[in-house]
């Protein structure tokens, strides 16, 4: 066995369904590997057996670890409390649901070993998933790749394996507003893909409902691109020329009494209510700015964990957090 060590990163929310399935099919694939392994199970507030559950994974086997957070904070910092604590020398994180197939991990390891620092999964199809789901993150990754200055490949989400180095920068960055997928393409490294098709949710149901799915859809855009801000300047200037164009006109018809000027409500409310219309929805563009702004001032940890099992090699941000 080469001293090659890898680390898996599985976020947890409610997975009771599913974790000691998962567990089995990820534990196959890392025995079969050439090195040594540790899995990082990250419990992001379950509400429901998830936690007793990993802790007894935990007790079977030392190279099984658990986090558990304080309250639910999050997929995006549930991923990055594990990076925070992975040791090895690659890191791969993965959804307890199985919908990325863990067989893939040694084609991932085997392009990493090959010289790449960032093997993404890339979903050529995705499965069991609604009509609608598949649309809006169709349309999604590329508005986000059109109006976005980093180069986010499309069709991507957060399986991947990233190398030791890869993760130490990442671990570096403070932001709160996390779109991991996203910082990972803003870091650069060497990066390649591989195809696979994304399989239906083995059991339970998803843990990402419409309000979170459009928490994070708005942070991949926010953290990446300022271009809705500047729509409002480019809005602004096409109703100024418009309105400049219509009042010329009105007033050469006005002086050569080209048409008969009736007392216009109508067109009136139309251009209020227009406008008006634009200026909320450009004022909420910039409120979803600035509320993500006062979330950076506050400088708030990422995430609290109240409990950890197992011997962790590496520490995560949360130094002074309790330890049982
Ligand atoms: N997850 C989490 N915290 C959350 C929501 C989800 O840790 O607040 C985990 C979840 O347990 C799973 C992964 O993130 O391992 C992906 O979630 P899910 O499969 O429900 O999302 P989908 O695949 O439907 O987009
Ligand atoms: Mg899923």
């Amino acid at each position: 066995m080469n001293g090659i060590r890898y680390s898996l990163v599985v976020p947890l929310y409610n997975e009771e369904a599913v974790i000691e399935a998962c567990h089995q099919r990820l534990t196959a694939v890392l025995d079969s590997l050439d090195g040594n392994w540790e899995i990082i199970y990250v419990n992001d507030g379950s509400r429901d057996r998830t936690g007793q559950l990993a802790r007894q994974l935990c007790q079977t086997d030392p190279r099984v670890k658990l986090l558990t957070f304080s309250r639910n904070f999050g997929h995006q910092c549930a991923i990055t409390a594990g990076m925070d604590h992975a040791a090895g020398d690659a890191v791969i994180i993965i959804d307890a649901d199985l919908q990325d197939p863990p067989e893939l991990i040694p084609q991932m390891i085997a392009a990493w070993q090959a010289g790449a620092d960032v093997v993404y999964g890339h979903r050529v199809a995705r499965k069991g998933e609604t009509a609608a789901k598949k649309l809006s993150a169709r349309l999604y990754y590329r508005l986000l790749r059109r109006i976005t200055d980093v180069d986010i490949p499309v069709d991507v989400g957060d399986f991947r394996l990233i190398d030791a180095r890869v993760c130490a920068a990442l671990s570096a960055l403070p932001e709160h507003n996390r779109y991991v997928r996203g910082l990972i393409s803003w870091l650069g490294f060497s990066q390649t893909y591989i195809d696979y098709i994304r399989a239906p949710r083995f059991a339970g149901e998803t843990k990402y409902p419409l309000r979170k799915m459009v928490k994070l859809a708005l942070d991949g855009i926010t953290s990446f691109s300022y271009k809705p801000l500047k729509l409002g300047i480019g809005i602004g200037i096409g109703l100024s020329i418009c309105s400049f164009l219509f009042l010329l006109f009105v007033f050469v018809a006005r002086l050569f009494d080209l048409v008969v000027m009736e007392p216009g409500y109508a067109s009136l409310m139309c251009v209020i209510l227009f406008f008006c219309g634009i200026i909320l929805v450009m004022l909420g563009i910039i409120g979803e700015y600035i509320g993500r702004i006062f979330e950076e001032v506050k400088g708030r940890p990422l995430y609290i964990i109240c409990d950890r099992e197992g011997q962790f090699a590496r520490q995560g941000r949360d130094q002074a957090m309790t330890q049982r």
